[in-house]
């Protein structure tokens, strides 16, 4: 995912970088993300720009994202367009001094790494609460189990069991 400024030339670059469950597990360590088969990758152009260097492009594909209810993996499709501007850091300014504006990565030593912006698009694709399916029965929060793959009368075991205690005591009364 690393690009030499002396490569891009004045033309710019065309891109298909492809995101792998291993980057995936590296980058998002604090997200449990997996891939489809239909995979994901980043395509579009990287080319100069002013003072610095402009990628343009779409991130496609599939997510794997722990489902919400019950946390068995819900496909979550990705299409979203990518547009960041790459500004060389000038020395001692340090890296993060040009970095006023989300979509405006410094880079360093001629050389520009696509992994941030295309991790920082990934974080804010993965939705809040994914579900697998919408009518994803969860985890029977009684006896744990995975409600879509063995449904458990423990529901309705509460519920005599919160009837039978009305019950007594309407008795005591
Ligand atoms: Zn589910
Ligand atoms: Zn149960």
């Amino acid at each position: 995912m690393r690009y030499k400024t002396k490569d891009i030339g004045e033309g710019g670059i065309d891109l298909r970088v492809a995101v792998t469950a291993a980057w995936l597990a590296a980058e998002c360590p604090d997200v449990s993300l997996g891939l489809t088969k239909v995979g994901m990758c980043l395509e579009g152009r990287l080319e100069s720009a002013g003072e610095g260097y402009l990628l343009r492009g779409t991130l496609r594909g599939e997510l794997l994202v722990p489902c919400a209810r019950c946390l068995e993996p819900a496909p979550v499709a990705v299409d979203s367009p990518v547009a960041v501007t790459f500004v060389e850091a000038s020395g001692d300014e340090g890296a993060d001094a040009e970095e006023t504006q989300d979509d405006v990565v410094s880079f360093e030593h001629g050389t520009i790494d696509l992994g941030r912006p295309i991790r920082d698009e990934i974080l804010l694709t993965v939705p809040m609460g994914p579900v697998c399916r919408p009518d994803c029965a969860g985890i029977c929060p009684i006896c744990g189990c995975n409600r879509n793959v063995t449904p458990c009368d423990c529901d309705k075991w509460a519920a005599e069991t919160a009837k039978l205690g009305a019950l007594a005591k309407i008795k005591l009364q």
